[in-house]
């Protein structure tokens, strides 16, 4: 069968060429729950949602790109006027248009249909490579529009025609045209190559999320690079990588950090005894009190709200740990809370975070943002439970706080006050504490996409349960490393 470039792997292209060449030639080594397969799921959704009600729109079915090609071309020579799904191959290029209209001067509309809120490069691009193939298959492009989510669309209250806004993007979308058939062409040459194209490590290698090729491209980089240490801008991180200087002496010898920073990497190249603020250290402890739980939510942020009163990408949280200390040296116990997938897990977390925190404790949360906001946007959705919940948003306390403030900093940190930074610096050889031990979920984006994947089928996972079990065991450890951290810091002013 001919291998046509497609859409997707113009984009991947665009990013960036090793990644277009692994997802062609090593399909397999993705997860079933990736980032990459989820956007997929959501972007194929919102083309259905958004055509359904378009009258006499045709849906182009075939999964075989020649055959769908046949069925576009007698569908445009039939006068059909909506076309869905619609599909072009022209020499080694191919794509899908989500959606063409023919418009009364015999020109098209083309609609990119995405599960996103805002209209980006990589967007643009992608609309840019289906006018170019559609041009070599003799149908003009005269208008591009991005179809995006509207954030404001509340399930349950809004009506289903406002789940969607129309942005123009017809210009920028022209701007790209010309260079595509270079780009392609470059493109194709690098996916049929015998092995991964090396690229010079960029800004797609982060962005939009860490590319999973990481562990291959930055294999020939020290352990300790210009690119794991946090505080320093990514513009002075890639001057330093373009001059050849990677490692944290490169980064000294250099002159090219600003005070505090160079002070970060003395600190760990030296193995400096942690820096604390004892007073500030004290008066935040002295805050304090018990009984003392340690709460820590996971959230799951889809483009489509599956519950009423949510909005898109709006978090909703699905499972909490609760690690509960009556007294100081007293027994630490733990309670999990895990919502049934494919059920509004809402009523549920309310309800056990009434039932087990009590009324008097003090709750401790890491980065406690996201824990506040969902305690009061629980009580926000349950009235009856609302003053419970907002009294305990009332008495949350932020364990990063001393982190972020640097009232204890050490230099194994590497500037970064993450939960898992600071626990790995703090217990460097305690294997109880390690992430990378725990089964399938490694951290908060891992859970997000999992439980995602199980609320929007969870039928199709039989393994459900053993997932399940890891995403509490990931919980459990954030909010067990709390307790940990609260020792340190203990220690630390004694
Ligand atoms: S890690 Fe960077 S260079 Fe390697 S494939 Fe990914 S984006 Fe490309």
């Amino acid at each position: 069968m001919k291998k046509y470039l497609t859409r997707s792997e113009y984009c991947l292209g665009i990013r960036c060429p090793g990644l277009l060449w692994s997802h062609r030639n090593h399909p397999d080594s993705l997860s079933a729950f990736s980032e990459h397969t989820l956007a997929w799921t959501h972007n194929k959704k919102a083309r259905e949602l958004y055509t359904a009600d378009i009258k006499d729109c045709i849906f182009i079915s075939d999964d075989d790109i020649d055959k769908a090609a046949l069925e576009t071309e007698k569908a445009i020579n039939d006068g059909k006027l909506s076309i869905s799904n619609a599909a072009f191959v022209s020499g080694s290029l191919s794509c899908r248009c989500d959606l063409l209209k023919r418009r009364s001067d015999g020109t098209y509309a083309l609609y990119v249909i995405k599960a996103a809120a805002h209209v980006r490069q990589s967007i643009c691009h992608d609309a840019s490579y289906q006018v170019f193939v559609l041009a070599t298959c003799k149908i003009r492009v005269s208008r591009v529009f991005f179809v995006k989510l509207n954030t404001c669309f509340e399930k349950g209250k809004s009506n289903e025609k406002e789940r969607f806004i129309l942005e123009n993007i017809s210009s920028r979308v022209a701007s790209l045209v010309s260079g595509v058939e270079g780009r392609a062409r470059s493109m194709l040459k690098a996916a049929s190559g015998e092995a991964m194209p090396k690229s010079p490590i960029h800004n797609g290698c982060f962005n939009p999320s860490d590319c999973e090729n990481k562990h291959i491209c930055f294999a020939s980089l020290p352990e300790d690079n210009v690119f794991t240490m946090s505080g320093v801008s990514h513009e002075t991180k890639f001057k330093l990588y373009r001059k050849g200087k990677y490692s944290f002496e490169d980064m000294l010898k250099e002159g090219a950090l600003e005070p505090l920073r160079k002070k970060q990497v003395e600190m760990y190249l030296n193995d400096s005894p942690p820096e604390t603020d004892k007073a500030s250290l004290k008066k935040f402890l002295s805050e304090l009190w018990y009984p003392m739980c340690f709460l820590d939510f996971e959230t799951m942020q889809l483009p489509f709200p599956p519950y009423d009163g949510l909005h898109p990408f709006e978090p909703c949280a699905f499972q909490f740990s609760l690690h509960t200390q009556k007294k100081e040296g007293g027994k630490v116990s733990h309670y999990s809370c895990i919502a049934k997938p494919g059920e509004d897990p809402r009523r549920t977390v309310a309800k056990a975070l009434i039932k087990h925190i009590p009324d008097n404790a003090c709750i401790i949360a890491y980065n406690m943002q996201l824990e506040k906001m969902m305690l009061l946007s629980l009580a926000d959705t349950f009235p009856d439970l609302a003053d419970r919940l907002r009294d305990m948003a009332s008495r949350l306390y932020d364990m990063m706080r001393p982190f972020e403030k640097r009232w204890y900093y050490d230099g194994k940190m590497k500037g970064s006050c993450s939960l898992k930074s600071v626990l790995h610096a703090l217990y460097p050889d305690d294997e109880s504490l390690d992430y990378h031990s725990l089964s399938r979920v490694h951290n908060g984006q891992e859970a997000t996409t999992v439980y995602a994947f199980l609320t929007e089928s969870p039928e199709s996972y039989p393994e459900k349960d053993t997932i399940l079990r890891a995403l509490e065991d990931y919980c459990a450890l954030d909010t067990y490393a709390m307790i940990k951290l609260l020792q340190k810091l203990r220690e630390a002013i004694d």
